[in-house]
């Protein structure tokens, strides 16, 4: 532009001096036009040409500038987006230049506080920094607060990140995975360094917890009974435990160096199975269990079960089949025994002799019975299942019993009936001995009853029974035929009387004559009635129970011996009590009783005279009366008594220490079963040479009643 100007100037000057100049002077001055015109054109495309280059460097300048600022602003993004990631950086002194939002957020400073102040001293533990100076080499110094060692870093161009401590603002500390990196200037000279370090705190945490799990999947692994295992397509087996040496022999390295395999071991007959079994698997789902024996090293067979998972790589071929082993010998040797002893309990159940059953607890249906149930009831087997077992007969002794056991709380307990009348299908009556016991079968309560028929040992009882009583009868016939003399005398003097008197004539008065008659018939019902007793007496036992009065029992056999007992000069004495409740029991087989005790009374009474006492007085006292809620009846006589040494076999059958034909032994031990079964008890008082008390005792029935209907 000055240039322009000072053109201007000097054309004017160039105007005004025109006037004065001659021709060539003109042509000096056109000349001089002509150049100055041509300056002027050059001068004036040269500033154009300035001009657009003034333009041209503004517009770049202004680009730069744009470029620049998008940097900056991406820098600070990028900076600021690292919200989890701190960056620092210094100059070359080691004030802090850049501190991103990731370093705030972490450490819990503004940048105003920290940016120009210096690092590493507020984010480092001096401790480690030393720890990590001694490793690359370099003694802190002290001036250097520390900064030495990370631009020692950055110089080497250690860039790895390494695991460092942070500390926050308010002192606490986080771990960090750090790289420290080098900033250099133009000339390649050390600038500053920068720090990114990332929170690592999550890591390390997971990191524990795997360690953990991985120690508790450990300890799970030798602490379970199962042998983890993790099997090969070509047979090698790899286990993570020497558990495998305990169950096979062979030591853990035996299988790892692939010089066994699983399969070598697997008992001939279990292959074809282990191999099925396996196929299967591998049309299905791919997992299976198995159970096979394996020999061990020293020859024993072990038994196994294998829970086993194919595992397929991403080609759909066997990758590898895990699992775990567990020894199941001892379990497998149990049920092989179980099995047998179910068996061996089978074939009892089946084939014993005996009638088995087993009944629901709750309503005594027959749930299962044996062959000889079959047998003795005459029922098919499918006739006796689901029928109640109360249609068989009696059972309430036991149902009674179980109950009472459940209600003490002692529900195992196992009760025995001694005789229950049974009808079989055709209705003939069967003697059974039950022995119930509860028990658990298929999962519910149950009863196992086992009877015992001993209708045939029954017979034989009342057989025996009959002919120890025929034989009383018959020692008794002296003192019967002495009994029935008498009214038969009677009658026959009664008769003479009438005789006489029709003979006479008749000549007597009418009351005189009834008075005979009546005397003859009076005598009549005596005899009668001395024979109604015997047929009593003599009558077959059935072994129902009934009310019986105890007195009447003692009345009856008094009247059938007292007379024969009259001849060999014993006498009774009587004291019975008169409101003596009645006992549950059969009225012949308590008659038995008593008679036994009094024939034995008399023998030994005749006994204790042969001795010494010849002609004493032999007398038999008879008592009843009521003891708490029993009725007892004692016997005493003043025989002979009992010597210690008999006394502990008085009850045995065929125990006798009378002569030979005079006693069988057997008295004693039927009344031991008739007040056994009656749930009586017997007692003996007994003194050598002064005589022997027999003491029964029987439960009230009216007590027993009671007890039902409460
Ligand atoms: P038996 O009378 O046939 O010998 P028992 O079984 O009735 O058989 O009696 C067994 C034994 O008990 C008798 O042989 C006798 O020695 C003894 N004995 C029984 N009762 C008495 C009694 N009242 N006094 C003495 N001894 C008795």
């Amino acid at each position: 532009m000055k240039h322009h100007e000072d053109m201007e100037k000097a054309m004017i000057y160039h105007a005004q001096n025109l006037a004065e100049w001659g021709y060539e002077d003109i042509q000096n001055l056109v000349r001089e036009n002509n150049i100055l015109r041509e300056e002027i054109r050059v001068a004036r495309e040269s500033a154009e040409i300035t001009a657009s280059l003034v333009v041209k460097q503004f517009e770049e300048t202004e680009r730069i500038l744009r470029r620049f600022q998008m940097a900056n602003a991406l820098r600070t993004a990028v900076l600021d987006s690292a919200a989890q990631m701190a960056i620092i950086a210094t100059d070359r002194h080691g004030k802090i230049i850049v501190f991103n939002k990731g370093a705030e957020n972490l450490l819990g400073y503004d940048p105003e506080e920290v940016l120009e102040k210096e690092t590493p001293v507020l984010f480092h533990l001096e401790s480690e920094l030393r720890k990590h100076g001694r490793k690359i080499g370099v003694a802190r110094d002290r001036s250097q607060r520390g900064i030495d060692i990370l631009f020692e870093y950055a110089r080497r161009g250690f860039y790895e990140q390494e695991e460092w401590t942070y500390v926050r603002k308010d002192g606490s500390t986080f771990p960090v995975s750090m790289s420290v990196n080098a900033l250099h200037g133009p000339e390649g000279s050390l600038e500053g360094i920068l720090c990114i370090a990332s929170d690592i705190t999550e890591k390390k945490r997971a990191e524990k917890a795997l360690r953990e799990s991985e120690r508790n999947y450990r300890i799970l692994i030798n602490n379970i009974p199962n042998i983890v295992f993790k099997w090969y397509p070509d047979g090698g087996i790899d286990f993570y435990d020497d558990k495998i040496e305990k169950l096979t022999g062979y030591s853990l390295d035996e299988f790892l160096s692939r010089k066994l395999k699983w399969t070598d071991l697997i008992v001939d007959e279990d292959r074809h199975e282990f191999k099925e079994k396996f196929l299967k698997a591998l049309k299905s789902n791919g997992t299976y269990i198995r159970q096979y024996r394996i020999r061990k090293k020293n020859g024993d067979v072990a038994w196994v079960e294998a829970g086993s998972q194919i595992i397929y790589d991403e080609n759909g071929r066997i990758d590898f089949v895990t699992g775990a082993f567990l020894d199941i010998t001892d379990r497998k040797r149990a049920e092989q025994a179980l099995h047998e002893s179910e068996e061996k309990y089978r074939s009892l159940f089946d084939s014993g002799p005996n009638p088995v059953f087993v009944l629901d607890m709750k309503n005594l249906t027959i749930l299962d019975a044996n062959r000889s149930a079959e047998e003795t009831y005459g029922y098919t087997r499918e006739e006796l299942l689901g029928k109640s077992f109360l249609d068989l007969g009696e059972f309430e002794d036991i149902e009674k019993g179980l109950q009472w056991s459940e209600s003490q709380g002692s529900p195992e307990a196992c009760f025995v009936t001694q005789r229950a009348r049974h009808r079989k299908k055709d209705g003939t009556p069967v003697y059974i001995r039950m022995n119930a016991c509860p028990i658990k079968y298929q999962g519910d309560g149950a009863i196992i009853l086992a009877a015992t028929d001993i209708t045939e040992s029954i017979e034989k009882d009342a057989q025996l029974f009959q002919a120890s009583k025929m034989t009383t009868l018959g020692e008794m016939s002296a003192g019967i035929a002495h009994e029935l003399n008498q009214p038969l005398n009677a009658i026959k003097v009664g008769g003479e009387y009438l005789r006489f008197v029709l003979e006479k004539g008749g000549e007597i008065p009418m009351e005189d004559f009834l008075a005979a008659v009546d005397r003859i018939n009076k005598q009549v019902d005596r005899a009668s009635n001395i024979i109604n007793r015997l047929r009593e007496f003599g009558r077959k036992s059935d072994f129902r129970k009934r009310r019986v009065s105890f007195n009447r029992v003692i009345r009856l056999v008094m009247g059938i011996v007292g007379e024969q007992f009259k001849l060999q000069n014993i006498v009774f004495r009587v004291d019975l009590e008169e409101s003596l409740p009645p006992v549950t029991a059969d009225a012949n087989r308590l008659e038995q009783v008593m008679f036994n005790l009094l024939t034995n009374a008399r023998d030994a009474i005749e006994q204790g005279r042969g001795e010494d006492r010849r002609d004493d007085e032999g007398f038999i006292e008879i008592r009843s009366f009521v003891e708490g809620d029993h009725v007892a009846v004692t016997v005493s006589d003043n025989g002979s008594g009992i010597p210690d040494e008999t006394l502990g076999r008085i009850f045995e059958p065929f125990f006798t220490t009378k002569e030979v034909g005079k006693g069988m032994g057997l008295g004693l031990s039927i009344v031991y079963g008739i007040i056994q079964d009656y749930g009586g008890h017997i007692h003996i008082h007994t003194r050598e040479g002064t005589g022997t008390t027999f003491k029964i005792t029987l439960p009230r029935a009216d007590q027993e009643n009671r007890e039902e209907t409460p």
